[in-house]
């Protein structure tokens, strides 16, 4: 066997017995590499070529488990859809355990559809590979654009049969994360008056994610603080560029501020607040505009499960000053998130500089755009790109998009008083603009026809090409190449309106 280079160092297992059932993946029938991320594996110290192989494979299928490797099954709760479930845990995934990689972060390598654990209900422990892929393509397009994300660093294929509507090629995939703690694992042990555990497993995070607050006194209240500035800022990126999670439950919400679990997400196209994807959020409870409400709801989740460490002792003035105190953050975070998204905005819009008392006035400039998108059914992305060639004098492109809006005139007027005011009559103003726009509106992104397209390549016809081609495009999702052409294109509208996502699969 070969001893791949993983150099595991798993504080998870080893300082805190009492979260997690140590367990075994599943045997498959037949290991097949489908999707290796060299990159990733450069960054992990790991040697890409050695794992490019039929051990390779055997490895991220899960029939041969790495050395050093503790693998182990996590206990989490959460709230699904607003309700409360006291019991999930990791049903079809396990953490193999813990590297730290080039830039001396340490990252989680965990197996997702490796098999029953006893966190799985009645679930079979499996994922099929259309679903995994998924999480690749959408997953290394959110990391291409740089929003903190999970990352995907093997699929590969199990030989067996997985049994949803239809019967389905199995998959495992191997996911890399700055951990995998989540608002949900606090539930668990709040959920069972845990104090003891609580209190470790916020003091672990800290350490994880926070070690700069590491024995401060009011480290619980502190830890509550980031996390939300670290979700504000991380909704806020999906809104500018149009992603939309699909299910935001609290166990899908992480510690660490990284976009976690790829299910029934998508990027929007033509722009509407009120999109939402999901086959199964009938009342739209996670459509893009409700994000930074249900994190912040989320956020409310996690502070709760935080009142008794925040509380200096457990009489009812040292509760009642937590629940202030927690409250205080919680009510923060809508500040926090608009700061976060008008700074966005900004840059989209290709501004530099604000004076103070201009947040309004750009805010209403960012929300004036997207209400005429809204109207017109523009695509979001498009959209944004084509402000960019408008920024150097090219109207022509932004103007197919809007039809004959007079509106659109308005708007523009307004926009361009607002950026000479920053310029000065800078003879290059609008050139270096322009460019500055391209870096942070992408041309290329995730386009849902075209993930379909892929997925049903490789999981119908075990093609792997249309996924490898879609992926390079993604790579580079600001340059605009003869290449990337056809990823820039957004899908028929009727495609598009009749778009369902599905969760769990
Ligand atoms: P997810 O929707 O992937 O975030 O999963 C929510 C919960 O359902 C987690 O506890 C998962 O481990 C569990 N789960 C999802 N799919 C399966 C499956 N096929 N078998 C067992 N558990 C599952
Ligand atoms: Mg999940």
């Amino acid at each position: 066997m070969t001893a791949f280079n993983f150099r595991f160092d798993n504080t998870y297992a080893r300082d805190l017995p009492g979260f997690y059932v140590p367990w075994k993946p599943a045997t498959v029938t037949a290991p097949r590499l489908l999707f290796l991320n060299r990159e990733l594996a450069g960054e992990l110290g790991l040697d890409a070529a050695a794992l490019d192989s039929e051990e390779g494979a055997a490895l991220f299928a899960g029939n041969q488990v790495p050395e050093g490797a503790e693998p182990l099954a996590q206990a989490y709760a959460g709230h699904q859809f607003g309700g409360f479930s006291p019991q999930l845990g990791d049903g079809r995934a396990l953490l193999l355990g813990e590297v730290i990689d080039h830039n001396g972060r340490r990252r989680d390598i965990a197996f997702k559809g490796s098999g029953r654990t006893p966190f799985s209900r009645g679930g079979d422990g499996k994922a099929a590979i259309g679903p995994m892929l998924r999480e690749v393509l959408v997953g290394e397009g959110v990391h291409a654009l740089g929003i903190p994300t999970t990352r995907a660093l093997a699929v590969a294929a199990t030989g067996d049969s997985v049994f949803r509507e239809r019967v389905l090629p199995g998959a495992v995939l191997t996911r890399v994360a700055l951990s995998h703690l989540r608002v949900g694992t606090f539930q668990f042990f709040a959920a069972r008056g845990d104090l003891d555990k609580l209190r470790q497993l916020a003091d672990y995070a800290i350490t994880r994610h926070d070690p700069d607050l590491a024995g401060t006194p009011d480290r619980y209240l502190a830890l509550l603080r980031r996390v939300a500035e670290r979700q504000a800022a991380l909704v806020a990126r999906w809104m500018n560029v149009g992603f939309i999670h699909g299910v935001m439950n609290t166990d899908n919400m992480t510690i660490s501020g990284e976009t976690i679990d790829y299910g029934p997400c998508a990027f929007m196209e033509a722009y509407d607040p009120a999109a939402v994807f999901s086959s199964i959020d009938h009342h739209g409870r996670y459509a893009y505009s409700n994000q930074p409400l249900i994190a912040r709801w989320n956020l409310a989740r996690l502070g709760e499960t935080l009142l008794p460490l925040i509380a200096a002792d457990e009489s009812e003035p040292a509760t009642a000053e937590a629940v202030k105190q927690a409250t205080a953050v919680i009510d923060d975070f809508p500040a926090v998130y608009a700061a976060a998204l008008l700074q966005g905005q900004r840059a989209k819009l290709g501004l530099q500089r604000a004076e103070a008392g201009e947040d309004e006035a750009d805010s209403a400039l960012a929300e004036d755009l997207l209400h005429l998108m809204h109207g017109l059914s523009v695509d979001f992305t498009l959209a944004w790109r084509r402000l960019a060639d408008a920024a150097e004098g090219n109207e022509a492109p932004l103007r197919a998009l809007f039809g004959q809006a007079r509106k659109l005139d308005d708007w523009l007027t307004r926009w361009r008083e607002r950026c000479a005011a920053e310029d000065a009559g800078a003879d290059e103003a609008g050139a270096q603009r322009a460019q500055r726009m391209r870096r942070v509106n992408p041309i290329v992104i995730p386009r849902n026809h075209l993930v379909e397209e892929a997925l049903a390549a490789a999981s119908d016809h075990a093609d792997l090409g249309p996924l490898n081609r879609m992926l390079e495009a993604l790579r580079n999702p600001f340059e605009e190449t003869a290449e990337n052409a056809r990823h820039a294109e957004p899908a028929p509208t009727e495609v598009t309106a009749g778009y369902r996502t599905f969760c769990g699969t």
